[in-house]
């Protein structure tokens, strides 16, 4: 059976970089760009040219190799031609493959974000995805607060999707703006989005995980067709952060449920680079590798000496869902707290400390 490939898209340097505490210079994002393009990504997101200085500096070159390197931004405002839209212009002009523009699906936040009409909104998503196409280069639409959108108006937000589609988006991403989504409802909404006209090959998932399911989310949404999936390196992201690729990643890759019907850019031997990925990122913001982090936390496969040493010595396999060499992290065998109590109660006793008793 042929594989059906899905594509990865990073969006640490743009989504990421609202994390609080987090400011990338340019020097960061060019040093992070590159990590992930060799890496194997298909779409490095570099932030907004035109926005601020350092984004705008950044995109004056393009900085990946193999990945396609994103520009975001707004649609054109309503009320102004395309041509005649600065913010538009800078997304054109910056040296970048792809745009990924920001839309709208939610007909409240048209009404009292954007205060133009439904119409208005369609109209600047299709004349704007239209420039990017006209401009060589490779269109997106990120549906901001899709979900939330279809569920209090789906016809609308449909159309926003199928606006966006039919003016030649390669891809429509719906994106769980809020984080608040289920993944039984990311399943049922994409379902209703594929029925309702666009193909599953040109959507994607953009999570945020306020409810701790970002990864979970992406997954179903996964299974009910998307094949792009956006997310950011150990998940950073503002509130509780976004879909973590570095935990994606590897589920995708091995678990049989996904790895028997799907392909990423990654090989194997890429894989085996996703712990030391995972932490040179931690090193670059200066901060301490989660250890429980799913595949790459230095306790992901930690096991305490106990009653299991002895079976763990003879076949490490019982106890691990995945070899750690898959994923470049390794085995790791501690002694028990047991252990550690006693050698502590013992060393008070050396030193000649009453421990009282409690009763
Ligand atoms: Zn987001």
């Amino acid at each position: 059976m042929t594989k059906q490939r899905l594509y990865l898209f990073d969006t640490t340097l743009r989504d990421g970089q609202q994390t609080p505490g987090i400011d990338f210079s340019v020097e960061d994002k060019i040093a992070i760009a590159r990590l992930l393009d060799v890496f194997g990504i298909d779409y490095v997101e570099g932030g907004y040219p035109g926005a601020n200085p350092t984004d705008t500096a950044f995109f004056q070159k393009k900085r990946t190799e193999s990945a396609k390197f994103v520009a975001f931004g707004m649609t054109k405002r309503a009320g102004v031609s395309a041509s005649n839209d600065p913010g538009l212009a800078a997304l054109v002009q910056s040296k970048s493959d792809a745009i990924c523009f920001v839309a709208k699906s939610w007909d409240y936040h048209v009404r009292v974000a954007l205060g133009c009409t439904n119409e208005e909104n369609l109209e600047s998503i299709k004349a704007s995805v239209e420039t990017a196409v006209a401009s060589a280069k490779e269109a997106m639409v990120d549906c901001e607060h899709f979900f939330d959108g279809f569920k209090a108006n789906p016809d609308y937000a449909l159309a926003c999707a199928k606006t966006a589609f039919d003016a030649g988006a390669r891809w429509v991403v719906l994106c769980d703006t809020n984080g608040g989504t289920q993944p039984s409802e990311v399943r049922e909404i994409v379902g209703k989005v594929i029925a309702g006209g666009i193909p599953g090959d040109h959507l994607g998932i953009h999570a945020h995980d306020d409810t701790g399911q970002a990864v979970a989310n992406s997954l179903a949404a996964v299974e009910a067709g998307v094949r792009q999936i956006q997310g950011t390196l150990n998940g950073i992201g503002e509130r509780c952060g976004n879909a973590n690729l570095i935990t994606i990643i590897p589920t995708l890759s091995l678990k049989s449920a996904f790895a028997d019907r799907f392909e990423t850019g990654i090989s194997a031997e890429d894989l085996t680079g996703i712990s030391r990925l995972s932490r040179a990122f931690d090193e670059l913001l200066n901060r301490a590798p989660e250890p429980q982090a799913p595949y790459v936390g230095s306790s992901a496969f930690a096991t305490k000496a106990g009653i299991h040493a002895s079976a763990l010595a003879k076949e490490p396999a019982t106890y691990e869902h995945v070899p750690p060499e898959a994923v470049g992290n390794r085995r790791r065998v501690m002694v028990s707290d047991q252990g550690g109590k006693a050698n502590f109660l013992a060393e008070l006793k050396r030193r000649g400390i009453e421990v009282p008793r409690d009763d």
